[in-house]
């Protein structure tokens, strides 16, 4: 059988976790790719959590099936980034203990579990004493919690990493600009313009997350976070709860996260610090021995309405508004745009997830 691959010149604008999965996939599948950026340790995914929660999250409809789609496509998608960056990545599926603190909260987990039964996901509950028992580090304050034993946790500093070395690898040219125009013919980019260049490809993917409104016509606003790096005690799993989250990474863990409408205003504020600390020491007190190693702030692509925002036109993609879960989202939305480029497929997420839901902007 002979197989002619259409090899295409392929412009990705951004460089977060959303721009280098694409550059990634792209390439590999045999594309001459370059990504422009602004500044490639800008991104928000530099700073996140790192969490593959969709079910922690509560999230449902199309939502929780593009996260599921997801979550099976990293383990294939972590297996080929760790082969051709060659960095052993932190990724761990020891599942995420979600911890309920009142009532009200109990009653809303558990009937999303219970959902989420339907659709095969495998979850435990834990009752007060069954979770002190299993649990010694934690406080008396939760009352339940629901382990979700096919979530999953990944050093998104590292797998950030491993991408800037997984493209270098692929010989994916990472140009230094920052994107002020893109010029349009109906349907059709013709070329986009930065400071410094004018670039024109056969294919241009968007990716510009909590920026993307300034370049493109989306309603995408930044939503501000802090979240602490520490260090000192062992976990073996993500403790999520509604007053802070603790996700344990290879050697260290993170304490998230703020959630702040501050534009984009990059100081880390004592507000930020206490609250973190606070909420961590509900949930796990021994905490308070822990070695704080560092704050820092992140700018999730926010949506009206939480969703992302898809877009595709004769020769382009926008990728944009992954708000709270791109990490998790990375290896499906690199794949709507594997699929649209290689065999001319527009996944039912672009329409979905299409910014006309959200009327005119
Ligand atoms: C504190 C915090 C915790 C989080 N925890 C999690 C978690 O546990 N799990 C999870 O799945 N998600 C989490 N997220 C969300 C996740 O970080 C984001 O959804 C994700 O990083 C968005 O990726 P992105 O590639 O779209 O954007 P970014 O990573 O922000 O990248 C955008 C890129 O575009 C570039 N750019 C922008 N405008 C231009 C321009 N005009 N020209 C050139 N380049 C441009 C920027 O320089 C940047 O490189 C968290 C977010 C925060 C803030």
């Amino acid at each position: 059988m002979c197989f002619i691959l259409r090899v295409m010149n392929i412009l990705i604008i951004g460089s977060g976790v959303i721009g280098l999965s694409t550059a990634f996939e792209l390439a590999l599948a045999g594309h001459r790719v370059r990504v422009v950026t602004r500044n490639y340790e800008e991104g928000t995914s530099w700073v996140a959590g790192g969490m593959l929660a969709p079910f922690s999250e509560g999230l449902k409809g199309s939502l929780l099936n593009f996260s599921m789609d997801s979550l099976r496509l990293y383990p294939d998608f972590i297996g080929r980034l760790e082969e051709v960056s060659r960095i052993k990545l932190f990724y761990s599926r020891s599942g995420i203990l979600r911890l309920v603190l009142n009532e009200s909260e109990y009653h809303e987990v558990k009937k999303n579990a219970e959902a989420y039964s339907s659709a095969g996901v495998n979850w435990e509950e834990l009752g007060g004493e069954e979770l002190s028992r299993r649990e010694p580090l934690l406080s008396s304050e939760p009352i339940a919690g629901f382990l979700f034993r096919d979530e999953g946790n990944v050093d998104a500093e590292k797998l950030m990493d491993a991408l800037l070395f997984a493209c270098e690898n692929l010989n994916v040219k990472i140009v230094i600009d920052d994107i002020t125009e893109i010029v349009r013919s109906g349907e059709r980019v013709e070329e986009v313009k930065g400071y410094r260049d004018t670039y024109r490809s056969d294919f241009y993917v968007f990716t510009t997350g909590a920026w993307s409104r300034s370049l493109l016509k989306v309603p995408v606003y930044p939503v501000k976070g802090q979240i602490l790096k520490v260090k000192g005690l062992e976990l073996d799993k993500v403790y999520y709860s509604s007053v802070s989250y603790i996700i344990p990474k290879e050697n260290h863990m993170l304490i998230g996260a703020t959630s702040e409408d501050a534009g984009f205003d990059s100081r880390t504020t004592l507000e930020g610090v206490s609250s973190l600390v606070n909420g961590a020491l509900r949930i796990i007190p021994e905490l308070s021995k822990a070695e704080l190693l560092g704050v820092r702030v992140g700018f999730r692509p926010a949506t009206p309405d939480e969703a992302p925002i898809f877009d595709a036109g004769e020769n382009f993609a926008v990728l944009t508004g992954h708000y709270r879960n791109g990490i998790l989202w990375a290896p499906a939305s690199a794949n709507v745009a594997l699929e649209l480029v290689e065999k001319g497929k527009r996944s039912e997420y672009f329409s979905l997830f299409s910014p006309n839901r959200l009327g005119t902007f």
